[in-house]
């Protein structure tokens, strides 16, 4: 064990620490980084050699953590880590002090530095689950009476949050179409949360991060930063191996670590990556919904799913250039959305904000097609098409989520995307014939044989 500092003495009252720093421009503050001249790769495999998340100093692999209350060698210990936590004074001054595993946990806090430099934040929070993340995200700065504003083209149970929980707490969700409406969009006094999902779940829709960034810094002009509004993109289908939004003004980042950071299908878990100034609210908005992180997921997404997050995503990306080209030939298929094919919505965007830790074009690991048809037929077409892959398909397999080392494929109009009323569906380009392909690790030529295969038996 390395030796501990003694706990500063600290004031207390840490529900609001935030308010004691008005003046603090989080702005400043930077990122998690490697040493000069090391590659963000090698920070995500390696990350601090020494932190204040944990006192080890000889293990390689952090020790998987199990241990939801910690021991206290004295109450004054106890008093200055109750004090010391989501207070970010504290931040970055030591060793911490940690109490109980729903504050603070030492491979979830080594998790979350990582995420935030993956994602070029100076903060990091890691919940359950994306949804506890993203509910956190929207939530945890709003009051009755303020607007979300969102781009309709939305996961499913994002959807279903904004438009069944939030207006019950008095928030209004207004929906704005971001791609072909942004000129006539207009931000409120109340408008607080720009809510949108790039590229989007299902139909891998690209929209422009750094242009509603724009807006939102417009109508901030002349707010106070408690009023301010704040632009969340949901960042799960890229990746930030793909894409770091906040490199486009996006403030915070959310995102699914379930799908491409976990990337073996095991775990689930969700983060926000925002300015120092949102730690402590989302600290202490974690302690009381509830949501954290357990560490038993965080410990296999620390040691295989984030170091691996470049390797794998790389090939998963290679597999859906080859495979999107094939499709697009493809007689029986009317459509393919994919970010990588030039012919693609939103394409030239794609090119200036989607690229990899060493700025090579991006376009991920997800295929959105539609196959030939109009209304229940096509929907029919696609029935079969995934009942055949489920039936007969060895290397694909029928089944939510994405991001993971097996080929996933699924059809969001009647699974995961159901919750949407058809005319929302409609608007938000989700056809009845829509099947959403999420590229694994296999052989591009194995992944072919089972959709051939499909495709031929429609
Ligand atoms: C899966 C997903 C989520 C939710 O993540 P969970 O870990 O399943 O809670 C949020 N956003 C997008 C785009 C997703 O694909």
């Amino acid at each position: 064990m390395a030796a501990r500092r003694k706990p500063r003495p600290q004031r207390k009252g840490s529900a609001s620490p935030a308010k004691r720093h008005p003046g603090r421009s989080s702005r400043r503050e930077q990122a998690p980084h490697p040493p000069p001249g090391y590659s963000l790769e090698a920070f995500l495999i390696h990350g601090r050699e020494r932190t204040e998340h944990w006192d080890f100093s000889h293990h390689v692999v952090p020790p998987l953590s199990a241990s939801s209350t910690f021991r206290l060698e004295s109450h004054a210990r106890g008093e200055s880590g109750f004090c010391g936590f989501a207070d970010p004074a504290s931040r970055g001054r030591g060793p911490k002090v940690f109490i109980y595993e729903r504050l603070d946990e030492p491979v979830r806090a080594m998790l979350e530095e990582r995420l935030a430099a993956a994602e070029g934040a100076p903060v990091c929070v890691a919940f359950a689950s994306g949804m506890g993340a993203i509910s956190a995200a929207i939530t945890h700065r709003l009051r009755a009476g303020d607007e979300v504003v969102a781009h309709p083209t939305l996961y499913g149970c994002t959807y279903s949050l904004l438009t069944n929980w939030l207006p019950r707490l008095g928030v209004r969700v207004r929906y704005h179409d971001l791609v072909n409406g942004l000129g006539s969009l207009r931000l409120k006094q109340r408008t607080r949360v720009v809510y949108l999902e790039t590229p989007a779940n299902p139909t891998l829709q690209i929209l422009d991060i750094e242009a509603v960034a724009e807006k939102v810094q417009r109508a901030n002009r002349g707010r106070s930063p408690e009023e301010a509004c704040r632009l969340i993109v949901d960042n799960t289908f890229a990746t930030p191996f793909c894409q770091r939004p906040r490199e486009h003004g996006a403030e915070v980042v959310v995102g699914s670590l379930t799908k491409g950071i976990n990337g073996f299908g095991t775990d689930m878990g969700g983060y926000v990556a925002a300015e120092g100034e949102d730690e402590s609210s989302l600290l202490v908005f974690r302690k009381d919904f509830g949501a954290a992180l357990s560490p038993t997921p965080a410990w296999r997404i620390l040691n295989y799913g984030l170091p691996t997050l470049e390797l794998r995503t790389s090939r998963q990306q290679e597999n859906a250039q080859e495979i999107a080209e094939w499709l697009a030939a493809h007689p029986k298929v009317a459509r393919v959305q994919y970010p990588g094919l030039a012919d693609s919505q939103g394409y030239e965007i794609a090119r200036r904000q989607m690229h990899d830790f060493r700025g090579r074009f991006a376009p991920g690991s997800l295929i959105y097609f539609e196959v030939e048809g109009r209304g229940r037929g096509a929907a029919r077409r696609a029935d079969r098409l995934v009942d055949h892959i489920a039936e007969h398909g060895y290397v694909i397999t029928l089944a939510v989520s994405l991001g993971q080392i097996r080929t996933l494929v699924e059809r969001p109009g009647g699974m995961t995307h159901s919750v949407l009323p058809e005319e929302v569906a409609r608007t938000c380009g989700i056809g009845p014939g829509g099947v959403r392909l999420a590229l694994g690790i296999e052989e591009p030529e194995d992944i072919r044989r089972d959709l051939e295969a499909a495709l031929a038996a429609l």
